[in-house]
């Protein structure tokens, strides 16, 4: 039995140190700006993160932050950093570094969701750095039920929330109900916050959320990951929204994108898919 579990782990390595180009724009920033000027060429927006592995130095980590948020500056548009606050330790007065370099052109910083614990730590933060920033950003995923009362917190605090399925179960409840809470999750955030972000490759739920939106007072975007597939990008047009991509760069992808692949081996199947269109040259 642990030898085949031992198997079916080194399966899966290889097979993501194969795919995982496809779904990174590189090991450096100049790779994801160079990835950015092409997306922001086909009118789209983008948001770029620097990935760690969680041994990278919180200090290392802030500097590669901010070398990004110096090259969206320099490219010019409304390109914005998406930061992982577990890298950098939660650090108020890295994050206040950071901030210094955002204000001098009001770029956004927001703040990807990570693992449950991180949830607290990241969400008094997020509100922390409010009292010194207006142009930040949190995501909130719906597989956890507390993301629901987080919407109270967040509202007030953030000018945009993203809205994620999540990567990371909830440790005590069952996943059950994912997309009827992401649903609630955008209703609850409709009107509340300036702008939401629906950030799923699920067609009818985006459809649903979209025309929740357009029915609120809160401007929406749609927002996709670099390298899955596009066609839900359709949708957002045939409602004149805005479509951002998340273009992650960085050598440490890899532990993260096999996560996933243990968790959901359907994920296979989706990418056999897409490397097989990819190989026909039709575009997804
Ligand atoms: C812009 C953006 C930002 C994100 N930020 C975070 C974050 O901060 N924290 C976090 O925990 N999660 C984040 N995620 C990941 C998210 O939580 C989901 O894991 C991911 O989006 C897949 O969920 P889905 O809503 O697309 O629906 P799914 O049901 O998982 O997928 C819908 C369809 O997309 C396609 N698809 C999905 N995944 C793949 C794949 N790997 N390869 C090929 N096709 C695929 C398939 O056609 C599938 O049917 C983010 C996702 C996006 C798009």
């Amino acid at each position: 039995m642990r030898l085949a579990k031992r198997l079916a782990v080194t399966a899966l390595n290889r097979i993501g140190r194969y795919v995982a180009p496809a779904y990174i724009a590189g090991d450096r920033v100049e790779d994801a700006m160079r990835v950015c000027a092409r997306l922001q060429a086909r009118g789209w927006g983008v948001t770029v993160c620097p990935w760690d592995d969680e041994t990278d130095p919180h200090h290392e980590m802030a500097r590669r932050y901010a070398e990004a948020l110096v090259a969206l500056r320099r490219a010019g548009g409304d390109g914005y950093l998406s930061v992982k606050a577990p890298s950098f330790g939660y650090d108020r007065a890295l994050l206040a570094d950071l901030v210094a370099i955002a204000e001098e052109d009001g770029r956004r910083i927001h703040f990807d969701s990570m693992y449950p614990q991180s949830a607290q730590p990241t969400l008094d933060l997020v509100r922390a750095a409010a009292g010194i920033y207006p142009h930040l950003g949190c995501t909130l995923p719906a597989r956890w039920p507390r993301s629901l009362q987080d919407v109270a917190a967040v509202a007030g605090a953030v000018e945009t929330v993203r809205v994620v399925k999540g990567q990371w179960a909830d440790p005590v409840h069952p996943d059950t109900g994912v997309e009827d809470r992401y649903e609630a999750i955008v209703r609850a955030l409709a009107g509340r916050v300036p702008r939401v972000a629906v950030a799923s490759h699920d067609p009818p739920l985006v459809a649903r959320c979209l025309d929740i939106l357009a029915a609120s007072d809160s401007a929406c975007e749609l927002e996709l990951l670099y390298g899955l597939p596009r066609g839900v990008a359709r949708l957002a047009a045939e409602r004149g929204v805005p479509v951002r991509m998340y273009v992650p760069y960085g050598v440490a992808y890899l532990p993260y994108a096999l996560n996933d692949l243990r968790r959901r081996p359907r994920i296979l199947a989706w990418i056999a898919r897409d490397m097989a269109v990819r190989a026909l040259g039709l575009r997804r």
